[in-house]
């Protein structure tokens, strides 16, 4: 048997994931996320499918993250009518993350006078189409395919797509936790595929503080304190917005750090730590444990959600030290941007990167320790205290994404290293053939391969 896998974005770029596996008599999609570069009017994401988006059969969702499901409510919009699947947690939330991209996209769309990309009835539409299984859960698609989700321990409900046809086999991993989140169990090993297109963000990197970062987290906490500034922390909403939550908790609840107010800027982190709430299965024993046992691990005294503008404004001018945990966690938009103007050239405040940060990035260049930045029009000059700390990233670094291709290594026929930037792809390339001995390639966008499956 004979299937071609189109890669169609989230190759030779992190952004953008879309994959095709045509079987000749089926067509699947995984993934069909947004292309996110510097500039919010990414001309691909407006640029027609390269396909017909009426002949797909399936669209497989690995997880929420807008790269990889952002473009979903396009795709329905162009005509696209057969199954989205995902986990359940994965449908939860993706209704809530589509609307806030929506608000974003729509309105940088009117600044680069384009249509919107999708509107509400889009979202609706897609929601119609969408089922929540469970992981391992065997469905049988087209055409002899069987999908199974495996969890990715990336973010709440992410899974990794396995499909297969007879005896043979293609993993998709999605993106892949780092075991390091403290609310996700880490992630599985599935073995018995013949293929696998394999992630690799951080592909050329290797983390140090994996271990110690609750006491990292501790000390950046005591140091603004002491200084009496304000910590920002720019954050994804969905997990590390929780698992920060959770940790200064910890912190607080034990008295490892002195009570402040924590101010959680962002509605839609609001919306999806609700979200969080309403499916404890997904969680590590014990915070499951403890979730269902009512205890809300998420509220604590300090910590406070802010919905409305003002109440965002007003956060900027109380009295030190405090916490702030705002949106975008790469500080490309939202409101993270109005408290940089403030904390930035404060030499007393701290700014706290804990993500992944895309080149050209505001997050990326302040790591980089630009003095000046630009934001909202307004020259910025960057006095405070920029500090990083990625145990608490969301992904594995690159020992890690050898260690899980080692893992299911036997009877690979052809890892396809995607989800990279170049320099990220071909070192986990390179290291796979080195060090495992497996095929590996790096396909750029528009590749194909053939496959026996
Ligand atoms: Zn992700």
């Amino acid at each position: 048997m004979n299937s071609t896998l189109h890669f169609f974005g989230g190759a030779g770029t992190v952004t953008g994931s879309n994959f095709l596996l045509d079987t000749g008599g089926s067509k699947t999609l995984v993934d069909c996320g947004l292309f996110q570069s510097t500039h919010a009017c990414e001309e691909t994401n407006w640029s027609v499918f390269p396909y017909d988006p009426k002949t797909i059969d399936f669209l497989i969702v690995t997880h929420v993250h807008i790269d990889h499901i952002g473009r979903i409510p396009r795709l329905v919009r162009e005509g696209f009518k057969g199954r989205i699947i995902s986990t359940d947690a994965t449908k939860t939330l993706a209704r809530p993350l589509l609307l806030d991209s929506m608000e974003i996209l729509t309105s940088e769309a009117r600044r680069c006078n384009r249509e919107p990309l999708y509107d509400e009835k889009d979202v609706e539409g897609a929601m119609k189409l969408w089922e929540g299984v469970s992981y391992h859960q065997k469905i049988p698609l087209l055409d002899g395919l069987t999908l199974e989700l495996y969890d990715a321990g990336h973010i709440l409900g992410s899974a990794m797509v396995k499909l297969t046809r007879g005896e043979r086999g293609i993993l998709f991993t999605g993106d892949l936790g780092g075991g390091n989140s403290p609310l996700l169990p880490p992630c599985e090993s599935p073995s018995g595929v013949q293929y696998l297109v394999m992630e690799s963000v951080y592909g050329n990197t290797t983390r140090k503080e994996q271990n110690n970062r609750r006491e990292a987290l501790e000390d950046v906490v005591e140091d603004t304190v002491a200084r009496g500034g304000t910590l920002l922390i720019p954050a994804f909403s969905t997990e590390r917005t929780q698992d920060l939550i959770f940790e200064i908790r910890t912190l607080m609840v034990e008295k490892k750090v002195p009570s402040m107010p924590v101010y959680i800027d962002s509605p839609l982190a609001q919306k999806i730590t609700e979200a969080f709430l309403k499916h404890p299965e997904y969680f590590v024993a014990p915070i499951r444990v403890r979730l269902e046992k009512g205890e809300n691990i998420f509220s604590f005294p300090e910590a406070q959600f802010t919905e409305s503008v003002a109440a965002s404004t007003q956060i900027d001018t109380s009295p030190g030290p405090k916490i702030v945990l705002a949106g975008s966690g790469m500080s490309n938009g939202g409101r993270v941007r109005a408290h940089e103007m403030h904390v930035l050239p404060d030499p007393k405040s701290t700014l706290l990167i804990v993500g992944y940060q895309v080149a050209g990035s505001l997050g990326r260049r302040l790591i980089e320790g630009v003095k000046n930045v630009k934001i909202q029009g307004s020259d910025i000059p960057v006095r405070c205290k920029v500090e990083a700390l990625y145990g608490y990233s969301a992904h594995m670094d690159g020992e890690a994404l050898l260690e899980f291709v080692g893992k299911i290594a036997r009877g690979l026929e052809n890892v396809f290293v995607v989800h990279g930037e170049p320099l990220s792809s071909s070192t986990l390339t390179q290291r796979i053939r080195d060090y495992l001995g497996n095929r590996a390639t790096a396909p750029e966008i528009g590749e194909k391969a053939m496959l026996n499956l």
